[in-house]
């Protein structure tokens, strides 16, 4: 159940589970961080199937549960939530491996057991959360509630009053952030304030092959039979490069599950799910996905458990309880050298040194758990690149993420991403019509192309302002952990084994910058070098361009496009070795067996790769003074609609006849 021994629970985890219940009370699971961005339906099974109860009458099924932790990470909370466990964030200091506690939830209080002594106070995120307990999970309460108030209606009966409400959000009468507007119009009004409970329509549902199967089985329980919401789709990028014979028959079922009901399915080799579903996503609108890393940069999304995202499909809302905001704001010039994956480094690293958030679990501040991270400052990224910035924010613990670009980059990438919907047309993706009413959708926004903004009075729990001009060396993620940044001259030096330059972090452009400091090595790199592009169209277009002789001849094992290493139980690095990683999380063990790693940009990567240790900040500038040059052939971006080969395969399949 856990990867890494914790105190008291080391070797013989389910004998020591076994011992506790010997004691005749419910377990409780409790952490310091419990979950960090991710875990998701099957990190909740676990609890759920060790400390729950059965439910009579259904079997293979558990729920209840209890779980205490200084910092729940969102994703994990809601899917106890959605469990009918009771999760509860309070102080757990005092709390120790085989202690009895008595908890009092309505009073808010945690004692020891059978006496006063108070060790822990609390306050439930939402009064729901009791009646969420009582129905044995959000989503039987939901439909409960639902079906409730119309068969009260329907009788001429007033509301129910057995039903916890919600309570209202204070109403501050200042503006609205960007996120709360964006969650507004997705439920019909101007903006929601943070603690407000809403069900905002989705509009973009994402599910990946890990908890496909998963939501698979949430969705026959909801008996759906086709999806509410707009856009669902699904990816094979986890499981693709190593499956193992149920990956395979996921494989072989999982897609025509989706397309029957309506899904765009993707094709196990395709690439990773965010770098194709951001890429289908309309502006301004919200969404969730069955991945810690579904952080749309264009509109928002809450990721979520399987339960969740089979709901949000089959129904196309999704329940939120509003989160606060946080504010980051980036002014000044990017300096020589300096990546945007310094600048996703830079976001904990300027954290740290406010005292808003704390490298050691014990205790841990942060500021960003469970909030909205929304950036400003840098409107004229990519989107492929405000990517970067909004996927991170699954690390920082953030429920969800805006980026604030303007219409340029969004009015380039949809015109790109419509030839590259027709093309799927032309290649038999399905389902032809939610691809086709996706096209239109984004046809008439370029029609019409207005962006919501934050209003200049929008109220946020704490504002981060980072100075650009202040970061002028590379920052990196030291083993273990994507909060403990450091600037490269702290590392400078330390003998790298291993480089990894891949996941969803990258785009194409990480891939020829490498390529062009490779491509100068007369020898094989003395790293063993790792390549893994994030689609399909990227490896072909690099192919095209002749990078792949260059991976080859620098001696780089280059893998199917996918979340390759970066997925941690697949291809592994070497045990103990030390690894520079373009990836999104270093926790102890993802890579490899007891690997250090450190998370960098994908130059770093790069030159750390040719050296076989972390260079130096005068090592470092000679190579990136070299790719500055080429810049304006490296950072270029896969623009479909340019490329020959794309728009003859859209013209043909396009416009399409549908039965
Ligand atoms: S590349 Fe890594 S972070 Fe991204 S979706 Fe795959 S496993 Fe998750």
């Amino acid at each position: 159940m856990l990867k890494n021994p914790r105190d008291g629970l080391t070797d013989k985890p389910l004998e020591k589970i076994a011992e506790l219940k010997q004691l005749g009370h419910p377990l409780a699971y409790v952490g310091d961080v419990v979950g960090t961005g991710s875990s998701r339906k099957s990190a909740t099974n676990s609890v759920l199937w060790h400390m729950g109860q059965d439910i009579p009458y259904i079997p293979n099924k558990r729920n209840g549960g209890y779980c205490f932790g200084g910092k729940i990470a969102p994703i994990f909370f809601n899917t106890m939530e959605d469990a009918g466990a009771l999760p509860i964030e309070m102080d757990v200091s005092q709390m120790n491996m085989g202690d009895v506690i008595d908890v009092y939830p309505y009073e808010g209080r945690v004692t020891r057991h059978d006496s006063d002594e108070v060790i822990a106070s609390f306050e439930l995120s939402t009064n729901v959360l009791k009646d969420e307990v009582r129905a044995d999970g959000r989503i039987p309460l939901i439909i409960g509630r639902g079906l409730t108030d119309r068969a009260r209606q329907a009788l001429g009966l007033s509301d129910s009053d057995l039903f916890e409400k919600p309570q209202a959000a204070e109403d501050s009468g200042k503006g609205y952030t960007l996120a709360q507007k964006m969650v507004g119009k997705a439920c019909g009004l101007d903006g929601v304030r943070p603690g407000m409970y809403c069900e905002p329509k989705m509009t973009t549902v994402g599910s990946q092959d890990t908890t496909g199967p998963m939501t698979r089985d949430e969705l026959k329980d909801l008996a759906c039979l086709g999806f509410s919401a707009d856009l669902v789709m699904q990816s094979f990028c986890h499981t693709a490069p190593y499956p193992k014979p149920v990956d395979v028959v996921t494989h072989h079922t999982l897609p025509d599950f989706m397309q029957n009901r309506g899904g765009i399915s993707l094709r196990p080799g395709d690439g990773v799910i965010h770098s194709w579903m951001n890429r289908m996503l309309l502006p301004d609108t919200v969404g969730t996905g069955g991945d810690s890393h579904t952080r749309f940069p264009i509109g928002i999304s809450f990721p979520a458990g399987s339960g969740l995202v089979a709901f949000a499909a089959a129904t196309g809302v999704m329940p939120l309880d509003m989160p606060e905001s946080v504010l980051v704001r980036f002014k000044g010039d990017m300096q020589q050298g300096i990546t945007l994956r310094d600048l996703v480094n830079a976001i904990p690293y300027a954290a740290i040194q406010r005292g808003l958030l704390t490298v050691e679990k014990q205790g841990k501040k942060n500021v960003f758990s469970g909030r909205v991270l929304e950036i400003e400052g840098l409107p004229q990224l990519k989107v492929e690149q405000a990517f970067e910035l909004s996927d991170a924010s699954a690390e920082r613990s953030a429920s969800g993420c805006t980026v604030k670009l303007d219409k340029e980059p969004i009015i380039e990438y949809l015109n790109s991403n419509i030839t590259m919907f027709k093309w799927m047309i032309n290649e038999g993706y399905g389902d032809v019509r939610t691809i086709t009413r996706r096209i239109d959708e984004m046809q008439k926004w370029l029609d019409n192309p207005e962006l919501l903004e934050a209003d200049a009075d929008a109220e946020y729990a704490e504002i981060i302002e980072i100075d650009l001009n202040q970061i002028t060396e590379p920052l990196l993620a030291c083993p273990n952990d994507p909060d403990d940044i450091k600037p490269l001259s702290a590392v400078a030096g330390d003998k790298i084994d291993e480089v990894f330059i891949g996941s969803c972090m990258t785009n194409i452009g990480h891939f020829r910058a490498a390529g062009k400091l490779l491509e100068k090595l007369e020898e094989p790199v003395v790293t063993r070098l790792w390549i893994a592009p994030p689609t399909k169209m990227d490896e072909a277009q690099l192919t095209a361009e002749g990078y792949y002789n260059i991976f080859g001849r620098s001696g780089a094992r280059t893998e199917m496009p996918g979340c390759s290493l970066c997925m941690g139980n697949q291809a592994r690095v070497a045990e103990n070795s030390t690894v520079v990683s373009t990836s999104t999380r270093n926790f102890p063990n993802r890579l490899g067996k007891g690997a250090n790693v450190y998370l960098a940009s994908a130059e770093l990567a790069a030159v750390a790769s040719i050296l076989g240790k972390i260079p130096t900040m005068d090592e470092y500038l000679q190579y990136a003074n070299d790719i500055n040059t080429m810049a304006d052939d490296v950072y270029r971006y896969l623009n479909f609609n340019e490329m020959e080969n794309y728009t003859a395969a859209a013209d043909s399949a396009f416009p399409v006849k549908v039965a």
